[in-house]
Parts: C-alpha cells; sequence; structure tokens
C-alpha cells in the first residue's frame, strides 16, 4: 500500500520556500548564490536522511539514488529543479523535486525493492537568469552544450561560469558531466502546469506527450537618429518604426502557421538613446518562437527573415538577427506514457494528454533518455510570480502517480 505523506512533502515545499534572497512569499533562487547553494545543502540533507546515496557532478547537477537489486542496469530517473527567477513562487521545479524524493519515500516505506536503481535528479540552473542559458545542466548532461561552450559563459558581472562553479565548490572536470545513453531506461519529471488547461477543465493530471522548445533571436535594426524637430518625415529611418512592422510581422507570422501550437514573442524592445525628442536610431529585439513542430517552427523563422529583409530594404534600416538557440521539440515515450495512464485508470484520475509549451530539463534529457512529464494544475495558470499556487491534494495525486509508474518502469 502506498501512501504519500501530504504533510511531510507540504511542510517541506514551504521549508524550502523560506530559503530565498528576498523576502517570503517571493522566492529567489538564482544558482550559486548563497540562497542557492543553502538550499542544495538543504535538499542534500533530505536525501541522505531518506537514506539515498548521493552524488553531484562538476556543474552541480544532484543524483540521489535508491539502488536496486539490479545495479548494473539503466536507472528510472525522476527530478526537476530548486532553481529560480527573481520574485517567483514555490511551487515551479520544487513540486518535481520533492514531490520525487516523497514519491521514492513512500515506495521505500511501502517495502518495495526496486530491480532497476531509482535516481531523483536536481538539475542546475534550470532557469537562466544568471547564464543566459536555460538547463544548463541537463544541456550538459545531454551533451547539447560541450564542456567548452559551458565554461565560457558569463553571469552579468563577467564571471565565467567555470570559475564560479569552483567558487560553489563544484570542482571537477565539466567534460564528465554527459550521461551516456544507456544511463537512464527512463526519466519522469513532475511539474507544475504553467498554463491554465488543467484547471480550467477540472482535470486533475495532464501527461505531456510532446515537449515543444524555443527559437531565441537577437535582433538588432539600425537605422539613423536625429532631432525629433529638425529631420522631416521624409529623410527618416526610424529603427523603432521599423521594429514596430517587424514585430507585427512575427506576431502574423505565428498567427497563420496553421496550428494553435505556434507561438511568437518579442519580449524585450530596446530603444536607443530613448529620448523624448531623439529619433530611435537603433532598437535591439528578443524574439522567442516555440512550436511542437520543428519543421512548422522553422517555417516561421523563414517568414520572419523574409519580413526582416523587406522591411530593411522598405525603410532603409539594417536588420541583423543572431540566432542564440534553436532547439528540436521532443516527443515523449508512448511506453511511459502509457504507465503513467495505466496509474492514473488504476485511481480513477481523469488526465489530459497535453504538450509542455514551456520548455523544461526533460527536453534535453530526452536526447539520451526515454522521457515523460507529469503535469498538476496551478491556480489560474500563474507561475513565476509569488502567488503560484498548486493545491495539496494536486500535489499529492501527482506524486502518488510518479510513484507508482517510477516501481512499474524499475521492475
Ligand atoms: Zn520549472
Amino acid at each position: 500500500m502506498l501512501t504519500i505523506d501530504q504533510d511531510r512533502l507540504l511542510s517541506e515545499i514551504d521549508a524550502l520556500a523560506r530559503i530565498t534572497a528576498v523576502e517570503p512569499p517571493a522566492v529567489t533562487r538564482i544558482v550559486f548564490t548563497p540562497a542557492d547553494l543553502k538550499a542544495r545543502a538543504w535538499m542534500r540533507a533530505r536525501c541522505e536522511d531518506a537514506g539515498l546515496r548521493v552524488r553531484e557532478d562538476a556543474v552541480g547537477n544532484t543524483f540521489a539514488r535508491w539502488e536496486g537489486s539490479h545495479r548494473a542496469a539503466p536507472a528510472v530517473g525522476t527530478g526537476s529543479h530548486i532553481d529560480a527567477i527573481p520574485n517567483a513562487g514555490k511551487y515551479d521545479g520544487v513540486v518535481g523535486v520533492l514531490g520525487g524524493l516523497e514519491a521514492i519515500r513512500a515506495l521505500r516505506q511501502s517495502g518495495f525493492r526496486p530491480r532497476s536503481s531509482i535516481e531523483l535528479l536536481i538539475f542546475t540552473a534550470e532557469e537562466p537568469t544568471r547564464f543566459g542559458v536555460g538547463c544548463l545542466g541537463s544541456r550538459l548532461l545531454s551533451g547539447t552544450l560541450t564542456a567548452d561552450a559551458a565554461g565560457r559563459l558569463t553571469d552579468s558581472d563577467g564571471a565565467t561560469l567555470e570559475i564560479v562553479r569552483r567558487e560553489a565548490g563544484f570542482g571537477g572536470d565539466l567534460e564528465r558531466v554527459t550521461l551516456t545513453d544507456c544511463y537512464y531506461k527512463a526519466f519522469i519529471e513532475l511539474h507544475i502546469e504553467q498554463g491554465p488547461l488543467l484547471e480550467r477543465q477540472q482535470i486533475p493530471l495532464g501527461i505531456v506527450t510532446k515537449i515543444a522548445s524555443p527559437a531565441s533571436l537577437r535582433v538588432l535594426v539600425e537605422g539613423s537618429g536625429g532631432h525629433a524637430g529638425g529631420v522631416l518625415m521624409p529623410d527618416r529611418r526610424d529603427a523603432l518604426c521599423a521594429a514596430a512592422e517587424l514585430i507585427l510581422a512575427i506576431e502574423t507570422a505565428a498567427r497563420t502557421s496553421g496550428a494553435i501550437d505556434t507561438v511568437a514573442t518579442v519580449g524585450i524592445c530596446d530603444v536607443f538613446p530613448g529620448a523624448v525628442n531623439s529619433i530611435p536610431g537603433r532598437v535591439r529585439l528578443s524574439v522567442d518562437i516555440r512550436d511542437t513542430d520543428l519543421q512548422r517552427r522553422d517555417i516561421v523563422m523563414r517568414a520572419i527573415e523574409a519580413a526582416s529583409h523587406s522591411i530593411s530594404a522598405k525603410r532603409q534600416v539594417s536588420i541583423n538577427s543572431e540566432l542564440l538557440n534553436a532547439d528540436a521539440p521532443a516527443d515523449c515515450s508512448p511506453a511511459i506514457i502509457e504507465a503513467l495512464s495505466q496509474s492514473c485508470r488504476k485511481h480513477e484520475l481523469n488526465f489530459l494528454p497535453m504538450v509542455s509549451r514551456p520548455y523544461h530539463d526533460s527536453l534535453f534529457i530526452a536526447r539520451i533518455a526515454p522521457v515523460a512529464m507529469l503535469f498538476t494544475p496551478c491556480r489560474s495558470g500563474y507561475s513565476h510570480r509569488p502567488d503560484e499556487y498548486a493545491a495539496p491534494e494536486d500535489i499529492v495525486r501527482g506524486t502518488l502517480v510518479l510513484a507508482e509508474t517510477l516501481a512499474a518502469l524499475s521492475e
């Protein structure tokens, strides 16, 4: 009989939320800052208390292992992240880490003995806050990011990851972080949905079938500045007007892709010099394009490129795009999806097959192992803000289904 200890799980979620660089209830835990290091030490102690063997790799990814009877066999993994963007809430990532730990404790207490080892994995820096790259730990684990490129990443103070991680106590060789593709036989990430669909449809669990992934561009539009009174309209090469056209073209490209899964966002628009009486001479945009289908996403990217050319020619401005990343979307494993579904059916829990629009560490682990994700509802779909909320019963249901599925996969 599998029992999830709701009180212990919730009190641990609260305790972890109190380890923050800002005034609670807001949670800020940026990778390798004192709050993050304190949270890591706290997590390590929880894992050791649970009887798990803990190891950390050179970038601080933390593995807590329950050894199975078949030690040499690939492990069944679960986990998520505990780093948090500035002014975040207490559930993003944490539900998957503490839920994963509780799932393992519940299985141990039930007398279950795994054949394949079951391992909790706490990823380093899922959030891009410090080094500008999301899913740093899982990119390295999956070989998506090379050790060299990772080591050279810098934070806003110009400190390299290589220096910062060593100062945080993580030495060793970044080259050795990569896992082989027979390390995990399956990996499941439990996570709050970070969207409104489950709550809206009053469905307690979401089983993710595909993880969408972003392509990010940095676009620089350069025209010609000048005095807002002195330069007459026919003579202008206003960078912001050109950028405005481009932003609308980006929206149109996503809206007309033919699929609801295509989204495109311009989240940053920096205007230079940014004065009321000065014509904008330069504009920097950030563009984030996501889809579950790589081909469709690439069509949108080509449409944006074509729009850049025509706007640039028409308005006599230069438009340069730099591709920051273009990760491929991932499909979840049908076998793990089926195992999760079976557990839901056993408990008569309704579930929604769904797409994960935010991306997660599982997107990268999918390159080296079969993965799936289990979503729990969150209030109003809010996430990355202090009033992020997930109901106790939803967290417990997710943890129960996770535990059963880990057990089934480790037989
Ligand atoms: Zn997350």
